[in-house]
């Protein structure tokens, strides 16, 4: 029996990730749950789950999660210290990292110092501190296990081979829904039309991530820090099917691929089950049905966020957390109806030109340069007229 803690439970991954522990109850137990808005879908899977620890935003979220479980409630716990305590639970074997943004940091990290094993699929902890979580990582000795589906796909084909015959990673992206907009077309956009992802169904923010490719950005610098290979050895190819998930390409000229249908059950049942394998319900991949699968390079200028992830990967220190940072800003003032889509891109550039990059040697370090980003990224939001 593996005894699971889900971060973030009440999203598109927690909800996934509580699926497959429902279909296999005698592998998946269910000890602690944290859920930040969704307080009547928390309420539910503590019902469903009988987990014996819960953590919310607030305390105000706290008394109203004890008052609507009623008598018998599980331990309710509130803020970071409530987080932190899911994510070092005494009988967990594995923490599910599903929180979005950088809000996962400290309680992703506060996991592994436990010696906790971690399926990641709160990327921004990589983004904002991958030097010091992977250091922690392996001073701890634990396993870091991606959920991301780019990075399970590359964990998976580089299962039986040397690092050392890696030539490059090459992740793949679907190009979102504005794949073939041009970029005239980029200003009229709406959230609306953003949050429309031709083939993934995902939170609010990682859907804008995707439509502007700052998704993918920060995916190549999770690549960077989880495979431990320099910004100039990942390469992202648009593949409209998001069939082929990533490919690894060796020395010989050899590309190992993993493919399936875009569904995150797949990524997230292998993070839970490694090394084996859980039959999965979901419909088969029809290759034959699909005809043809393609493949063309990035257009930097359409999809500015991308070039400004790998910008802010090769100024390394504190410029990626900073990246991150004004990215989440800038998306939730772009959800807001604050600012136009190209905003977006524009908002991040000017705030990783006012950063003065650090190195990062300390957490602390990470998070005062993601709280720097924040408000320099507000600040230049607050005055474009
Ligand atoms: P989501 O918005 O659907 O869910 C986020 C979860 O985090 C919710 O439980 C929410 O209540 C909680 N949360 C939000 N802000 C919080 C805060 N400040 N403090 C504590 N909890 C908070 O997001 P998602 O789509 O499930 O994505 C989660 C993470 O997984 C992100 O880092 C995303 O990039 C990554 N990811 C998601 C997908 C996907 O298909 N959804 C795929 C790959 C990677
Ligand atoms: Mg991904």
């Amino acid at each position: 029996m593996k005894n699971l803690v889900i971060l973030g439970s009440t999203g598109s991954i927690g909800v996934s990730t509580l699926e497959i522990a429902a279909a296999y109850p005698d592998r998946y137990r269910v000890v602690a749950l944290t859920g930040g808005n969704n307080l009547h879908r928390l309420a539910e899977q503590v019902r469903q789950f009988q987990p014996q620890l819960v953590a919310v935003l607030t305390a105000a979220d706290a008394e109203r999660l004890r008052s609507s479980l009623g008598p018998g409630h599980p331990k309710i716990l509130f803020g970071i210290e409530g987080l932190i305590a899911c994510a070092v639970d005494a009988d967990a074997h594995l923490v599910v990292s599903a929180i979005v943004g950088a809000a996962g940091l400290v309680p992703t990290m506060a996991a592994i110092e436990a010696g906790k094993n971690v399926a990641l699929a709160n990327k921004e902890t990589l983004v904002a501190a991958g030097p010091l979580v992977m250091a922690a990582v392996a001073r701890k000795g634990v396993q870091l296990y991606p959920v991301d589906s780019e990075h399970s796909a590359i964990f998976q084909s580089l299962e039986g081979h040397s690092k050392a015959d890696v030539r490059r990673l090459i992740l793949t992206a679907s190009g979102g829904p504005f794949r073939d907009r041009a970029l005239a077309e980029l200003r009229q956009v709406t959230p609306a039309d953003a949050l429309a992802h031709p083939n993934w169904q995902m939170g609010r923010k990682i859907s804008i991530d995707s439509a502007t490719m700052m998704n993918k950005g920060l995916e190549v610098i999770e690549a960077r820090w989880l495979f431990d290979l320099p910004a100039e050895k990942i390469a992202v190819h648009i593949h409209p099917q998001s069939i082929v998930h990533s490919m690894v390409e060796y020395v010989d000229g050899s590309v190992i691929a993993q493919l399936g249908i875009p569904d995150m059950k797949t990524p997230i049942a292998y993070a839970l089950s490694y090394p084996e394998r859980l039959p999965l319900n979901l419909p088969p991949l029809d290759l034959c049905a699909l005809g043809s699968l393609t493949f063309t390079k990035p257009d930097l200028e359409r999809f500015a966020c991308l070039g400004l992830a790998y910008d802010a990967l090769h100024e390394g220190g504190t410029a990626p957390a900073v990246l991150n940072a004004a990215n989440e800003v800038a998306v939730e003032a772009f959800l807001q109806g604050e600012i136009t889509f190209l905003a977006i891109p524009a908002v991040i550039r000017g705030t990783l030109e006012r950063h003065r990059t650090e190195p990062l040697t300390h957490l602390d370090e990470a998070i005062r340069a993601d709280r720097w980003g924040r408000s320099e990224a507000r600040r230049i939001i607050d005055s474009i007229p």
